[in-house]
């Protein structure tokens, strides 16, 4: 159903998209250690979700239409995999009801704040198929950034070609929505270390740059996950972008600070980016 409101809507974000600095949709995705200690069961720092909001929600302002929240798990993820039956074919349907709550967390602090935030969820929008790679079933987040309003996505259960349900990591996201998009895409997923730190934990240099055509380098870098993440960490991370970025997307793994952040750059050609800034990007050219 469309009404006046509605086409109003649709056409003033897209004249916004057409003067804006770059026709591409963002992805944010704002990694579970950023606002939940995954060590503690249930963990959910509603202040810290609340400082990234505000952030998040400047950049919806300045470019809607444009913006995509990818939300993390934090412990209510993991917490919702940990300890099930690997014989139990619907073993994951717990993690559903769990990111649903995370994605609402998120929501209502959006919604406080005066954006139209929209909860999607995943497994009704995809399946899996024998290689585990994404079916698209639909182009609802298409005509959510086309509404104005803010999609809120994260991981979720999906189910394959056979009806068994898989337990998937946010980090996969951003796989699922180069195929949902006709857009390009660009995804900025945040964390709590500056990209792919070389030199083992602590060290001081980042990786720059990979191609995900050959990406042993940052393979190397990986090291041992903790003992409470139940998705693959950061090699589920570092495989999902590498996938992504090989379907043509541009990908970046940053430190995520929400304190006086302005991430309006993250719209911009990379080229103009700072060079202060430590990151790792993945994508088919190593020019922006
Ligand atoms: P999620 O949303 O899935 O909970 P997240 O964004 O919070 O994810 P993690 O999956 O915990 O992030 O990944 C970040 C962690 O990856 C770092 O704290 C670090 O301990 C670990 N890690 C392993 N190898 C590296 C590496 N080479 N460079 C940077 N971090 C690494």
């Amino acid at each position: 159903l469309s009404s006046p409101a509605v086409d109003r809507t649709w056409r003033s974000t897209q004249r916004a998209r057409e003067s804006s600095a770059s026709d591409r949709v963002l992805a944010v995705k704002i990694g579970g250690s950023l606002f939940s200690d995954k060590s503690v069961a249930g963990s959910l720092d509603k202040g810290r979700i609340a400082r990234f909001a505000r952030v998040i929600s400047s950049l919806h302002e300045r470019f809607p239409g444009q913006v995509v929240l990818i939300t993390g798990g934090g412990a209510i993820g993991h917490g919702a995999l940990r300890g099930i039956d690997p014989a139990d074919p619907f073993a994951a349907i717990g993690l559903t009801k769990a990111l649903a709550d995370v994605r609402w967390a998120w929501t209502q602090a959006l919604v406080g704040l005066g954006v139209r935030a929209f909860p999607l969820q995943l497994g009704a929008m995809a399946t899996l198929d024998d290689d585990l790679s994404f079916r698209v079933r639909a182009d609802i987040v298409e005509r959510v950034l086309a509404s104005g309003a803010l999609p809120i996505l994260s991981g979720d259960s999906v189910l394959d070609a056979n009806g068994n349900l898989h337990g998937l990591s946010s980090d996969r996201v951003p796989e699922f929505l180069v195929r949902a998009l006709q857009t390009p895409l660009r995804v900025a997923s945040f964390t709590d270390v500056p990209g792919i730190v070389l030199g083992g934990p602590g060290g001081k240099e980042t990786l720059r740059y990979v191609d995900p055509m050959t990406p042993q380098a940052a393979y190397e870098a990986l090291w041992t996950n903790s003992e409470w993440d139940t998705t693959g960490g950061f090699k589920t991370k570092v495989d999902a972008l590498i996938r992504c970025a090989a379907e043509g997307a541009e990908c970046f793994i940053l430190e995520g600070v929400a304190q006086d952040s302005e991430w309006a750059y993250l719209l911009s050609p990379y080229s103009g980016w700072s060079n202060k800034l430590h990151c790792t990007r993945i994508a088919r050219s190593p020019a922006a």
